[in-house]
This record gives C-alpha cells, structure tokens and sequence, in this order.
C-alpha cells in the first residue's frame, strides 16, 4: 500500500463532502445560495464531535470555566458600546466595468502594485475601481412588528459579547473567582464582502469562544498560557504540526479593542489561512459596558477588597473552519492492489460513524447476528450496518467518510461467535468475541488507530 499525504484539492474534497453527505450547497434546488451551506447526516455528526471535543476541552476540564448560551439578537446598544456599529467593516471597492465588489485590503494583498494598475480578479480590467468606502459587516433586521429605524437590531456578530454583557450574572451567580472563564459556541453572522472557499468564509458560520477574566498585570502571562494550550488542542484533534503555524499582528493591524493577538493559522487546500485567534482584549468590553449601561462591572478581590475591572484573554475558533482543517488533514489517497482507495484518516473518537456492521451474505443467519451486535453497540457507540453490495465495496464506502472500524460477520462467526474487526488505517483484521466487542471497540476508539 502507498499512501499519499499530499494536500487534497478543493474540488475533490467539495465533491466527497456532497457525495457521502457531509456538506451541502444551500437551497440547492433553487440554484443554491451563496456562500451558506447546509451540514447533512455525516457533516452534523463530526460537527457535533469536534463541538464536544472543544467543550470538553474548554469547559469540562477546567473547574474555572463557565459555559453560556447568549441570544443571537441583543440589545442594540451592545453594538454600539463594543464599536461594532462604528468601526466593524472592510474597505469595498467595485470595479467600474464588471461592477464586481471586492475588499481593497485583499486586492492590495493579492497584487503588490499601485491602485492604478491593479487588475480585477474577475474581468481583468485594469485601474478601473471606485475609491474604497467602508461597508459595516454587520446584518440588519427588525426586531417586534415595526420595521423602521427604532426597531433595528443586529445579528450579532461575534459571540464573544454576550459573556460580556452576561459578566455580573456570571459572577453573581456561579461562585467562580478571577481568574475565570466563560465559553461559548453559537452562531454567528457577517455579511461579507467576499465569502468563498467553501465553508471556509460564509456569512453565517459558528464560532467556539471563551473570555478568560484575569487580573491586569497578569494578562501577558494568561495570554502564553492560552496560546500553548490552544497550540497543543490542535494538535490533540490530529492536525498535523507542520500544517499549523502562528501568526503574530503587528501592532498597527490589531483589532480595535486588541493590545496583542496572534492567529494559528492553518495550510487550507487554498494556502495559509487564519484558523482560530487568541486576543488580548485588555478590559476594554467590559470598562466601555460599564460606562454606557452604568452598571458596575467590577471584580472584587475578596481577601485584599482591591476592586478592578478585568483584562481578557479571549481564543476564538469557527467550528466550520475546524470542519475543513480537520477534513483537509484527514484527506488521503492511497494504491491499495491497483486501486486508488480515498480514505478520511480521522481521529477515531471524531468520525462521524465510529463502527460499521456487516453480515458478509444475507443469509445463514448472519444478518441476524449483525443486527443483534447493533442493538449491543448502539447505546455507546455511533454504529451503521450495511448490508448490501460486495464487502469491498461496504469497506471503501466506509473508508471514505472516515469510519475507523468496519465488523463483519461471517461463516466462522456463526460457529465460534467471533467477528472480524478492521482496522481503517492499516487494513489489518483481527477476530473479537462478539460478547467482548463493545469494550474492544470502545478501547481502540480512543487509543492509536496505529497497529
Ligand atoms: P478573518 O480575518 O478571516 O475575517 P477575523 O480575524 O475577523 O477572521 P475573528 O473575529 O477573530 O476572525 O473570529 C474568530 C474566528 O471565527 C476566526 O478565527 C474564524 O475561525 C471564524 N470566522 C470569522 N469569520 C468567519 C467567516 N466569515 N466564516 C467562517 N468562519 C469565520
């Protein structure tokens, strides 16, 4: 067997993603929507997976951290105190001849040449835009049964905001004490300039975010902390390490609210790309919701009555980019006797499907004894059987969307109760007690595929 790690081409992997039901084109009978994709019955699975695995991460694993599921709409008064409504946009520029919008600060990136001489990505015209204005990202709409401008209110943005205005209840409420987190994942929306690469950029997408509340003075400390930890999840979910590189702002680059950022970034199929950012955003948020709601927003040290208003350090990842890294890392081909074999190599614990069942023929009884090992399995496992086609053909199937272990029942199983397991990875097979699978299956699940 030859296995090819080379990066996987966009098209191949849109084209997996909509043949074995991971991801697909929004309202596609209608023409599809732009830049909006729907999650089908894998997709949804190994979204759900890596969600789990982000909060048990964040959450689950730490005695300090909180979670939090803020409302989408807010008060549109967060928006104005956070400086979203004043500064959260992109320089837009149109080409005079096709009319196409483009942001200034990627065409700059994308031709290092003066204005005038830049061309457009989409008609090749050259020097031909309007001067750059700036377009807010933010989506309007109305919120109760009037539609003028006293009802408008935001989709929001980031999550982030909502742990801020949420701080005090937090606080109040659940006995944690600084340093503290509160993590978060929810929808959010930004009507971008120019979507695209797939999942990678879309105007509605889910982001995985925690604020950690810390101490002024300490925040350079917490801020390294959270970047290694960061560093070392993304490794943990099985990106490969020469894939993920840091990506540190320069100072005249940094969001508004930001005294230090980096972003990991990740080698996508359509080059380096930001992937998840850690921020330090000082106690901006949180001294500007103060002063505009007039509530106190402070931190009490209890042994010490000292009384400040906390820094941030807040790591921010879109679960739909995690989605594509983790696809695009997993995406192999490999020669397998004369035929390519595509196969997800994933990590067991995050596949959609963590076990396949199949009788080898639909007869002697061995679909009985298969569907009877489902019935054992399903409680704890995600288990599929299949029970049509050529076992080989079951197996490439399986492969393909990144299912670690495919059972199958046979002749010797129906004298000796035993099944064959096989491995996604090394192809290798072994034979299980039927009676013993479940904790077998459970074991292998999250150790090394390896053997
Ligand atoms: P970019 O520079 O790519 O626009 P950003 O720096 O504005 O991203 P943040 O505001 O830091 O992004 O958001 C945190 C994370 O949310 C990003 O690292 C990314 O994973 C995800 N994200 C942001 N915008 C989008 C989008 N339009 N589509 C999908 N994911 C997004």
């Amino acid at each position: 067997m030859t296995s090819e790690n080379k990066q996987v081409a966009m098209d191949q992997l849109v084209s997996l993603c909509k043949r074995r039901g991971f991801i697909y084109q929004s309202s596609d009978i209608y023409g599809g929507v732009q830049s909006v994709y729907d999650y089908g019955p894998l997709g949804v699975e190994l979204k759900q997976n890596l969600r789990d695995a982000w909060w048990r991460a964040m959450v689950r694993e730490h005695d300090e951290i909180v979670g939090l599921d803020a409302g989408i709409l807010m008060h549109p008064q967060v928006w104005v105190t956070s400086g979203h409504v004043g500064t959260f946009s992109d320089p837009l520029v149109e080409c005079l001849n096709c009319h196409r919008r483009f942001r200034a600060d990627e065409l700059a990136e994308m031709e290092a040449g003066r204005p005038e001489e830049q061309g457009c990505p989409v008609c090749g015209t050259k020097g031909k835009f309007t001067e750059p204005r700036q377009f807010n990202l933010m989506f309007k709409t109305f919120m109760g049964p009037l539609d003028d401008d006293s009802a408008v209110a935001y989709l929001r943005p980031e999550t982030a905001q909502g742990a801020y205005v949420n701080f005090k209840n937090v606080l109040d409420s659940s006995r944690v004490k600084v340093p503290f987190g509160i993590a978060q994942v929810g929808k959010a929306f930004r009507n971008e300039i120019t979507p695209g690469n797939f999942i990678f950029r879309t105007r509605e997408f889910e982001q995985m975010e925690m604020q950690y509340f810390v101490e002024p003075g300490t925040d350079e400390e917490w801020f390294e902390t959270w970047k290694e930890r960061r560093r070392a999840w993304l490794a943990e979910i099985g990106l490969r390490d020469e894939r993920v590189r840091i990506h540190e702002h320069a100072e005249d680059k940094l969001a508004h609210y930001a005294k230090r950022a980096i972003d990991f970034e990740y080698s996508f199929p359509f080059g380096w790309n930001e992937l998840e950012g850690v921020h330090n955003r000082t106690d901006f948020d949180l001294s500007r919701h103060q002063e505009a709601s007039g509530k106190k927003l402070e931190y009490v040290d209890a042994p010490t009555n000292s009384r400040f208003v906390p820094f941030v350090i807040e790591t921010a990842i879109g679960l739909n980019r995690l989605l594509l890294a983790v696809l695009s890392d997993a995406y192999h081909e490999e020669e397998v006797e004369g035929e390519t074999r595509v196969v997800l190599r994933l990590k067991p614990s995050l596949a959609p499907t963590s076990a396949a069942v199949f009788p080898l023929v639909k007869k002697d009884g061995m679909p009985e004894m298969a569907e009877s090992i489902v019935a054992d399995l399903r409680p704890s496992l995600s288990v599929f059987y299949d029970a049509g086609g050529s076992i080989g053909r079951r197996y490439r199937r399986q492969d393909e969307t990144g299912t670690p272990f495919c059972v199958t029942v046979d002749g010797q199983s129906m004298e000796d109760g035993t099944v064959t397991v096989r491995n996604r990875d090394s192809l290798s097979q072994d034979r299980v007690s039927a009676d013993a699978l479940r904790g077998v299956l459970q074991e292998r699940l999250h150790g090394p595929l390896g053997e």
